[in-house]
């Protein structure tokens, strides 16, 4: 039985994970996917991710699992530092990073260039351009590109991130749907000035943390400064002016101590500086018509959930599928990708605005009193007990999505769309 596919032709805004993960899937259930990154080379830049759980097998089925391991930060541990620098805490390996068996952590740089190298010689990827202007006419999508091409798809998918062109383009204003958890996070690359191999410090000041660590290999001679402070109200400043966005950190981070000045003074040189606000994206539906979003463009569970490139991956996998699944009924498919994907979704939503309020601590006492159990934890009868509730949380986020098989997506060679055999019905 052979079925002609009503949707062929898939233009992907976003070269990032869920980009490239989308388009590697894709490809191999039979489309034709084209990706158009605003960057004008792959973004290799960029913080250490957690991938646990369901997208760990996503890795697997995408067979990209053992480069991933290969490119693992294999970090060691962390510890929170005084104003002095002195050791306050070691946090034990079974609660720093709350992992379990089988998780692990990459650079989203890493991993974004592992996805890219796996799909570059089967998917046109165009970068340095960006979509302008949509028009859906419920048969296709002819899209205008900002280099002044103009061309038609089928399908039309924004995995632009956070701040997605796509959305803006199919759905409307952002702030209609962002909302914003309280605090801002800036992260840069700097040179290894605490000498940290595999190693994270922190230190807490009140409304404020900073981290700081250094993973291994080649990334050993650098570090990533990440600093998070809370504020009450959005500040108001341009997303293009990074100028701005350093000044904004230098003025949050005035007159502290520890290594503060140095690692502020390291920002106003790092040429890959972000600065952003701790936000989520919650939408009503992630589709409309022929244009559809994954990734952080749909459902950004923001830095504060630690599930956000999994989740990435997670939208990819099951959008690539639902799609085959549907033999490119974008309705079908589409309705589908939101009923596996948002119960899930909204489990890390509700995950990441509880510990948005406990990345900061609001005054020196609290602090103090952090540090205590930080201190002591080690030595505490309740430290396994601890480390479970921790453990039990984040699998349970991380486990949040059922996957089903599809057909195809463990690598088998991509049939001509039109001679397809019907791809094997979801479990
Ligand atoms: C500091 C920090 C720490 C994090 N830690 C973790 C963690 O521990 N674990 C975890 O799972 N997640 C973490 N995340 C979240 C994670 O990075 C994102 O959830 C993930 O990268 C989402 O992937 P994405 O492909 O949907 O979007 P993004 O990674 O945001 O990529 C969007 C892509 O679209 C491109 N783009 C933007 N605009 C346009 C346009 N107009 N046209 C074309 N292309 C465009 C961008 O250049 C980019 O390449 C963290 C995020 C931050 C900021």
């Amino acid at each position: 039985m052979t079925h002609a596919p009503s949707s062929k032709t898939v233009l992907i805004s976003g070269a990032s994970i869920a980009g490239p993960a989308l388009a590697l899937l894709l490809h191999r259930h039979g489309f034709t996917p084209t990706v158009v990154e605003r960057a004008p080379e792959l973004r290799t830049g960029g913080y250490k991710v957690d991938i646990r759980g369901t997208a760990i097998e996503v890795c697997r089925r995408l067979g990209i699992l053992d480069e991933v391991r290969a490119n693992s930060t294999d970090m060691d541990g962390g510890s929170y530092v005084d104003a002095q620098g002195r050791t306050i805490g070691v946090l034990p390996a079974e609660i720093f990073g709350g992992r379990t068996e089988g998780d692990d952590e990459i650079m989203r740089g890493d991993l974004a260039r592992i996805l890219y190298e796996r799909t570059r010689d089967d998917v046109e990827y165009v970068f340095g351009d960006s979509i302008e202007a949509l028009h859906d006419d419920g048969h296709g999508v002819d899209v205008a590109f900002e280099s002044g091409r103009r061309r038609r798809f089928d399908l039309v998918v924004g995995a632009d991130g956070m701040h997605s062109n796509t959305r803006r383009l199919a759905f409307g204003d952002e702030r209609r749907f962002t909302r914003y958890l309280g605090a801002y996070i800036s992260i840069f690359s700097a040179p290894n000035r605490l000498g940290l191999t595999r190693w994270e410090t922190y230190h807490a000041r009140p409304k404020k943390l900073i981290s700081v660590y250094s993973t291994a290999g080649e990334q050993a001679h650098t570090a990533k400064n990440l600093f998070v402070f809370s504020a009450p109200e959005e500040l108001s400043y341009d997303r293009r002016d990074t100028a701005a966005q350093k000044r904004l950190l230098a003025e949050a981070f005035a007159g502290d101590d520890w290594e503060i000045p140095r690692l502020i003074a390291d920002a106003a040189e790092a040429e890959d500086f972000y600065f952003d606000t701790i936000s989520l994206v919650e939408m009503d539906r992630w589709s409309t018509g022929r244009v559809v979003l994954v990734g952080d463009a749909a459902h950004c569970v923001s830095p504060a959930a630690g599930q956000g490139t999994g989740l990435a991956l997670i939208g990819a996998y099951v959008l690539a599928g639902e799609l085959a699944a549907a033999h490119g009924d974008h309705r079908t498919a589409f309705a589908a990708y939101e009923r596996v994907m948002r119960p899930g979704v909204e489990l890390n939503q509700r995950f990441a605005a509880r510990f948005a309020k406990e990345m900061t601590v609001s005054s020196r006492w609290k602090i103090a009193l952090r540090m205590a159990m930080v201190r002591t934890l080690p030595r505490t009868p309740w430290k396994n007990l601890i480390a479970k509730k921790i453990r039990d949380d984040i699998q349970r986020a991380a486990n949040a999505i059922p996957l089903k098989e599809y057909g195809h997506e463990h690598g088998a060679r991509p049939e001509r769309h039109g001679a397809r055999r019907h791809a094997s019905a979801p479990a």
